[in-house]
């Protein structure tokens, strides 16, 4: 039996995530920071945001309003795709945007280096690669606690580590993860190498069709819980941190009451089987591809 709602995952930076995250996609101005308040309230200690959500302002509210003490949260915000080529004033704007002097986890975003004078433009001369070796100089500025990536496939993660100026490997790959997109390879290949893998969208997002699976239903009403509550276990058990994004008090409440409710190693099998698969995050509004099918 696990006490989920203080268990954490060791980083490659020797720091540790918390297992269950606030997500912050789509929370809008007037509810998000209430939603970080009750989850910090509540036992939460990992809250995931975004340059490009427009609400780390009010985050940073929520988070002042908690009381929580800013050490005890582990706060992850991301450089936003039309920023690559300016990295420490990005920093510099989320940091200030959320009132903190240092973030636990900076991502980049996408794999995406898009030229902000037009947005369906990716700039000639410039590509992610580069824009990892901006993120690393921050390390030494002690404002980043670790750097991470998220929406990187295998092939963007070889190209990035097989570079002789990438000196830090990312901590965390943050990727889509529920039981309809598993992505099996790319979690192998994120172990082998030691990186830890965040799960966005663990619930499948808004409109989840998951919510009308039969195999969840089954395993959720056999144990007296949630559809969401068996996705967000099978994720943790599965080895990676998740990020349920809630606006609702009792849904934020809900989806941290995990402990001891462990699925069992036939129940998670079962949910590895299930055949759908769909995916929230596409590519297509991106000036170039970053998803290459299967979970390259
Ligand atoms: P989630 O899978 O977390 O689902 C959120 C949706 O589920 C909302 O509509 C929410 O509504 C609803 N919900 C939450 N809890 C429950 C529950 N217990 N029962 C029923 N419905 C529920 O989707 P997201 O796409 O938001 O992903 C989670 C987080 O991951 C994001 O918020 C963001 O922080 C991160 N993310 C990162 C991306 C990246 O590119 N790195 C991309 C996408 C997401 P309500 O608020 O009303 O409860």
């Amino acid at each position: 039996m696990t006490k989920f709602s203080t268990e954490t995952f060791k980083l490659n930076t020797g720091k540790e995530i918390p297992a269950i995250g606030l997500g912050t996609w789509q929370s809008g101005p007037g509810e998000v920071g209430n939603a970080i308040e009750v989850a910090l309230k509540n036992g939460y200690r990992h809250i995931d945001t975004a340059f490009a959500y427009g609400n780390e302002k009010e985050v940073g509210e929520g988070l002042r309003a908690s009381g929580v003490p800013r050490e005890e949260i582990f706060l992850t915000t991301k450089l936003n795709n039309p920023w690559h080529k300016r990295v420490p004033e990005a920093l510099e704007a989320s940091l200030k945007n959320l009132g903190v002097d240092y973030l636990d986890l900076y991502l980049m975003h996408w794999p995406s280096s898009t030229d902000p004078s037009d947005s369906k433009k990716h700039y000639e001369d410039w590509d992610y690669v580069n824009t990892w070796h901006e993120l690393q100089k921050l390390v030494d500025t002690g404002k980043v606690r670790s750097l991470g990536v998220s929406n990187f496939g295998i092939t963007h993660l070889e190209r990035l580590l097989s570079d002789p100026n990438t000196k830090i490997v990312p901590a965390v790959n943050q990727i889509e993860l529920h039981p309809a997109n598993p992505s099996p390879k790319l979690i192998a290949y994120l172990k082998e190498k030691g990186i830890h893998p965040s799960g966005y969208s663990p619930l499948g997002s808004i409109d989840s069709p998951l919510y009308r699976n039969e195999t969840l239903k089954f395993i959720a009403e056999s144990k007296n819980l949630s559809v969401a509550q068996v996705l967000l276990l099978w994720g943790v058990q599965k080895g990676w941190s998740v990020l349920p994004k809630s606006v609702n008090a009792e849904r934020i409440k809900a989806n941290f009451d995990l402990d001891n409710r462990d699925l069992t190693e036939e129940e998670v099998a079962k949910i590895d089987a299930i055949p759908d698969r769909f995916k929230v995050c596409g590519d297509k509004w991106l000036p170039i591809k970053v998803f290459f099918g299967d979970d390259e």
